[in-house]
């Protein structure tokens, strides 16, 4: 089943949706106009569709390989990544001082989405290498700057993140890797980091990995974590990738999913590396990096749904069973029609959130207060929801297609095998919801009323015109109003057992907020869609805040004896 980026889709989300021209009204983006972002949408999409798109079952049927140390790509990947560095694709966020397109994250957005929903594994290359690039340009000095971005900017080397290490998962603070400085300036990185996502390849010239270490005299905990820039080559006085430094692929993991992506355990033994940022200001530095890989996650999430519904409607409309009715395929059973809608309502739902968050981000970096707290708000809702509907469109996605869902020839396995790592890595699902209840609501829970006061506002507005409609959203948005203030009015340890529901109730209020400005902007069909989503879809949310009001004794009155069988 050929893969079709939803270029449509993006361009009416951007024009009529989100609010893109907000961004572009800015200085910092005044350049991208209408055209510009349709020619990215247009080459974009046309890479996805004819050069990632069909090396996706490739790298699921050919995982990446070990061999005599060196990592092996799956067949096709190293043309595919070609494509994807010579297209300017891995520097698209980056500044033009280095090389990069500068574009605003809504339509880096767009692209990351797009490639995650044609390869995921292959895009999770240069995923990470953006996010590196985004941390070199906040937090290194210029020297690092100059001698590292223009070759990761153009691809011709890949950048990583090492956070974790067997003892030290979601607990990022418990890491053991030492940095001992070597009187040169430099340090000497030791110790283990697992789970390492594309550590090495055989398609980039050098490979630099961002190494979370402690300094000797780092204090226990996040505090006292510092961030170096280890690459796998010494570049020599030329910048050429020179001396092997002292760090290894010890081996690569057997997963569920995405199996083109090399995921590895790595051992440094003493390599050398360079501080980026601060002594002991290593996750100031890797936040940065996190939060644009976090709402890339959910990004890719959401392809992987996009990609998931496309296969699921193609064999629905061809599949012949029991008396249909109308064409006398599948799609025409209710039930079936339900499953495919509820996976379509949900993509656009999610993929509305994404871009959302990241105009947020385009506008916080303009300087606006507001939008930044928006983005803080809007990321762990971004990467979560993203993430779970990326795995539940594509287990409905399998259901669609019954028994044929469970063989892997159609595709439709792969899709859910590769989206289920999503919810895991970047921070799990539990530790963003966490976040939004947390962190995110320290400000009483003004970022987040400010968003709902203006779907509130939306819903007002649309009310004349179509009040069957308008009326659920701005139903739905008191009701996230008086759930908000009653978190904020409990003790923060008392908000985690809720956290998810909260979350999910957020992202229902959200989906049904741009599905109705989708049915006000659009024509019949997305409107049908939006009361699809509005009508079936929406109550759920009165059961999120059921069950995020119920408070945590339901959960911790069990304790793990009862649970036992
Ligand atoms: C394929 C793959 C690729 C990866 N790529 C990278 C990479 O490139 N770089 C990198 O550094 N890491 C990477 N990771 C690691 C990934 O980020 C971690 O697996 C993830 O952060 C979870 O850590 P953990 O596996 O130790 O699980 P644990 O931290 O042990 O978590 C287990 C469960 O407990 C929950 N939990 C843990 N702590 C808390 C808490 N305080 N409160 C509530 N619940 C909690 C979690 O939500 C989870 O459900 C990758 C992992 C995989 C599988």
């Amino acid at each position: 089943m050929p893969f079709h980026a939803p270029v449509e889709d993006f361009r009416f989300l951007l024009e009529k949706v989100i609010g893109f021209s907000e961004v572009t009204a800015t200085p910092r983006h005044a350049e991208v106009t209408p055209d510009v972002t349709d020619a990215i949408l247009t080459e974009a999409g046309r890479m996805c569709d004819g050069i990632l798109a069909p090396l996706n079952r490739a790298g699921d049927l050919h995982p990446a390989r070990l061999e005599n140390g060196v990592v092996r790509t799956s067949p096709g990947y190293a043309e595919g990544y070609r494509a994807i560095a010579e297209g300017g694709w891995v520097g698209m966020a980056a500044g033009e001082a280095h090389g990069g397109m500068g574009l605003p994250m809504a339509l880096v957005t767009c692209v990351n989405e797009m490639m995650g929903g044609a390869c995921l594994a292959l895009q999770l290359n240069p995923l990470m290498t953006q996010a590196e690039i985004e941390a070199l340009e906040a937090h290194a000095s210029p020297e690092l700057q100059a001698l590292y971005l223009p070759k990761l900017i153009s691809g011709e080397w890949c950048g990583t993140m090492n956070l974790t290490e067997p003892q030290a998962g979601s607990d990022v603070g418990a890491l053991r890797t030492r940095a001992e400085p070597d009187g040169e300036g430099t340090y000497r990185i030791t110790g283990q980091k697992i789970y390492i996502t594309w550590a090495d390849n055989d398609f980039s010239d050098n490979v630099a990995h961002m190494v979370l270490a402690r300094l000797p005299d780092g204090a226990a905990g996040t505090k006292g974590i510092s961030l170096f820039l280890v690459p796998k080559y010494i570049p020599d006085a030329e910048g050429k990738p020179g001396e092997v430094n002292s760090l290894r692929v010890v081996s690569l993991e057997h997963k569920l999913g995405i199996h083109g992506s090399p995921t590895a355990v790595m051992e440094y033994d003493g390599a050398k590396g360079w501080l980026v940022g601060e002594p002991h200001g290593g996750m100031a530095a890797m936040f940065t990096m996190m939060n644009t890989a976090r709402l890339g996650v959910g990004s890719q999430a959401v392809g992987v749904a996009e990609a998931a519904t496309q296969a699921a409607l193609a064999y629905a409309q061809e599949r012949r069973q029991g008396r249909a009715g109308g064409t006398g395929a599948i799609v025409e059973h209710a039930d079936v029609r339900a499953m495919l809608a509820r996976m379509r309502a949900e993509t656009f739902a999610a993929r509305a959130i994404t871009l959302a968050c990241a105009k947020a981000i385009d506008l916080g970096r303009g300087g606006d207060a507001g939008a930044k707290a928006r983005a803080a708000l809007l990321t762990p809702i971004a990467k979560t929801f993203g993430t779970e509907t990326g795995i539940n469109v594509a287990d409905l996605g399998i259901q669609v297609h019954g028994g044929m869902g469970f063989i892997e020839e159609t595709g439709a396995a792969q899709f859910l095998r590769d989206a289920r790592i999503t919810a895991i890595y970047e921070g799990t699902n539990g530790i963003q919801a966490m976040d939004l209840v947390g962190r995110k609501m320290m400000d009483g829970g003004e970022a987040a009323q400010a968003l709902i006061d203006e779907i509130e506002a939306g819903a007002e507005a649309a009310r004349a015109e179509i009040p069957d409609l308008a009326e659920p959203v701005w139903q739905a948005a008191e009701t996230m109003r008086e759930a908000t203030e009653w978190l904020v009015a409990q003790p923060m340890a008392e908000r985690f057992a809720g956290a998810m529901p909260y979350l999910r109730a957020f992202a229902r209020l959200l989906g049904a907020h741009y599905h109705l400005r989708a049915a006000q902007a659009g024509d019949g069909k997305r409107r049908r869609l939006a009361a699809f989503y509005i009508r079936r879809m929406l109550p759920e949310q009165a059961a999120h805040i059921a069950a995020l009001r119920a408070g945590p004794e339901p959960v911790m009155a069990l304790d793990a004896g009862d649970l036992a069988p």
